[in-house]
């Protein structure tokens, strides 16, 4: 063979096996970072998941359906909307999850429909495709499309699905039952929402992700089950850390004898309560990712096995969900104007209520005059200023807007009319919308 010719080929060989290696690599060793940019590439959940509505699951599951996932309605709300349930591979170990059973928890429903999206568009990954072999999974996304409707937690009988477990009231409680007696899986994931002013622990600090690992039985008596899915919590933790550290909690474990999670793990489906938070500075998507992460990397680890070496410390040592004095916005020091028109100096605290994305955010003043040790995730410094209520009644319950006038101009509270006295800043639905950035922040 000619010299040149066999070094050009020596040469492509090197290069082609290179090319091996990454596609090899890229198969088998998917991080936590990778998923989250495959999250970016595949996702098909478009909407904020407040803002997503029964007629929006539908045609993600159209679209689900397109993919030739299938997707099987499965019964009906109290009120007649469709509840679905899709799949996805057809191997012999069964896990069972669903999202939104309270109407106003949305984030992993979008992240279901992403990830089942996900899977099936890419089951020519090897990773991929043992999953397809070796697991069923089945997803109810959405259990309760008519609190999603109007965005409450219980459904339209006015019942917490999650307290129905054993009355069985609901349609959509009898359901989530039926589905998990005639199926018998070995593992549920039930998927919520806490609230966002939830803490890692006492600390200020907000727990964008909560796990739980939940019992059998109100004396905690161990199981393989119980102990396996520390393991697979910790995997998700672990997972997480690479993304959000130190906003990661455990959920309280107290036994409730009538909710869904407690009795799933009691008749034989032990199972791992996601509750997703807030993180400040994050917008919804963000969280459906984290989700998106921590599923799949969950799965990856019953699949492979990998599972079995994790140290379950990881999980157990989580800090506790707490409720550490955090609230959404703190005005500090300001000369705080009352009805009767007397100034006291004080802070201000708010906090906002849970709405839909696309919603005006309403903020509720949570605290006046001395708050006590409560951080906000926003604070301001208001000594330089007078702060009037905007809507009349500067009391706690009342709402968060708020007219900012310099504290060395002469003005008579009792006659204070905003079209000849103009404030100097004005707060108002969770923004500055007259003056940003005159009162600083803190
Ligand atoms: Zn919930």
């Amino acid at each position: 063979m000619h010299m040149r010719v066999y070094l050009n080929l020596m040469k492509q060989s090197a290069l082609l096996l290179s090319v091996v290696i990454a596609l090899t690599m890229s198969a088998f060793a998917q991080t936590p970072k990778e998923l989250a940019d495959l999250w970016e590439k595949y996702h098909i959940a478009t909407k904020f998941p407040s803002d997503a509505r029964h007629a929006d699951l539908k045609i993600y599951l159209e679209k689900l359906r397109q993919m030739s996932i299938p997707i099987n309605e499965v019964g009906k709300s109290h009120e007649g909307r469709e509840i679905y349930q899709m799949q996805f591979g057809r191997g012999p170990l069964k896990i069972f999850m669903w999202s939104q059973m309270h109407g106003d928890e949305p984030t992993a429903t979008s992240t279901l429909v992403d990830m089942f999206a996900f899977f099936q568009q890419n089951r020519d990954l090897a990773w991929v495709k043992e999953i397809e072999d070796k697991l069923t999974i089945r997803a109810v996304p959405m259990l309760n499309p008519d609190g999603a409707e109007v965005y409450k937690r219980h459904n339209a009988q006015n019942l917490d699905i999650n307290r129905d477990a054993l009355n069985l009231k609901s349609p959509e409680a009898q359901l989530l039952k039926r589905l998990r007696d005639e199926w018998q899986p070995a593992i549920g994931f039930n998927l919520h929402n806490q609230r966002e002013l939830t803490t890692v622990g006492n600390a200020p600090r907000q727990a964008a992700i909560s796990l739980l690992v939940v019992y059998g039985d109100a004396a905690k008596t161990p199981s393989d089950g119980h102990s396996r899915n520390e393991r697979i919590a910790s995997v998700m933790v672990r997972a997480l850390n690479e993304f959000i550290p130190g906003h990661i909690g455990r959920y309280g474990d107290e036994w409730t004898p009538t909710a869904f999670g407690d009795n799933f793990s009691a008749w034989g489906t032990p199972v791992i309560l996601v509750e997703t938070g807030a993180l400040y500075g994050k917008d919804e998507k963000f969280l459906v990712k984290m989700n998106f992460v921590a599923f799949i990397t969950a799965i990856r680890s019953i699949v492979t096995g990998s599972e079995r070496t994790q140290d379950p410390n990881l999980y157990i040592n989580l800090p506790e969900n707490g409720s550490g004095g955090l609230v959404s916005f703190v005005f500090r020091g300001a000369g705080i104007v009352y009805n009767d028109g007397s100034v006291k100096v004080g802070d201000i605290s708010a906090v906002t209520q849970r709405r839909r994305a696309s919603f005006l955010q309403s903020n509720v003043i949570s605290g006046l005059g001395s708050i006590g040790k409560v951080r906000g995730l926003e604070e301001y410094d208001g000594s330089q200023f007078n702060v009037v209520q905007r809507l009349g009644q500067m009391a706690t319950g009342k709402g968060a807007e708020f007219y900012f006038f310099k504290r060395d101009r002469a003005i008579d509270w009792t006659t204070l009319d905003v079209a000849q006295t103009k404030p100097d800043a004005v707060f108002s639905f969770g923004k500055w919308t007259v003056g940003d950035g005159k009162v600083p922040r803190r």
